[in-house]
């Protein structure tokens, strides 16, 4: 039984992160979506947030949990005992991130390895980070994101969810 841990800051989270875990979750046979407590980047949802809209977002599939974690990633993927580490690839500046982290975690815990999904066509621009900014200046970000999380950026915002 191979485990897959997905980690990240999440967000909040997005198509693309949903493609990726899609994707993970049918060729592992658990994945465990870690939602990074403390990242270095300023947060717009907590902790506790990010959790409760991925969990919803990903209710369909079935062999994959979403739980919050801080500390080191891949000491952590150890510990719930997870052989694999999943992460996505958007761009050449996203690979040469991991590729260095990679070597990093593999000197810390040579027992977890880690796989990259190369993102959808459709997911190759879509950003957390960029997505928020729209969204906080009332851009129409429906298509970036699942529904629950649309409805609670604009209600972050105060903005009315734009209409069709
Ligand atoms: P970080 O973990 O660096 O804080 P995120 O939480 O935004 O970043 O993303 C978590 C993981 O998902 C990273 O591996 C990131 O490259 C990947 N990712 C983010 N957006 C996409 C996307 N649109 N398509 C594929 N992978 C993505």
């Amino acid at each position: 039984m191979v485990v897959a841990f997905y980690p990240g800051s999440f967000d909040p989270v997005t198509v693309g992160h949903l493609d990726i875990t899609a994707r993970a979750s049918a060729l592992f046979d658990e994945v465990v979506v870690g939602v990074y407590d403390t990242p270095s980047k300023s947060l717009l949802f907590t902790t506790n947030e990010r959790v409760e809209l991925f969990e919803k977002a990903c209710r369909h599939l079935p062999n994959v949990r979403v739980i919050k974690y801080s500390g080191l990633t891949v000491r952590y993927a150890r510990e719930i005992g997870a052989g694999v580490i999943v992460r996505g690839l958007r761009s050449g500046f996203d690979f040469e991130y991991e590729f260095e982290m990679a070597f990093m975690n593999r000197k810390l815990e040579p027992d977890v390895d880690l796989v990259c999904f190369m993102t959808s066509q459709d997911y190759m621009f879509v950003s957390a980070s960029l997505l928020k900014e729209v969204a906080k200046l009332g851009g129409d970000i429906r298509e970036m994101v699942p529904t629950n999380v649309a409805e609670a950026l604009y209600a972050k915002f105060g903005n009315p969810v734009v209409e069709g």
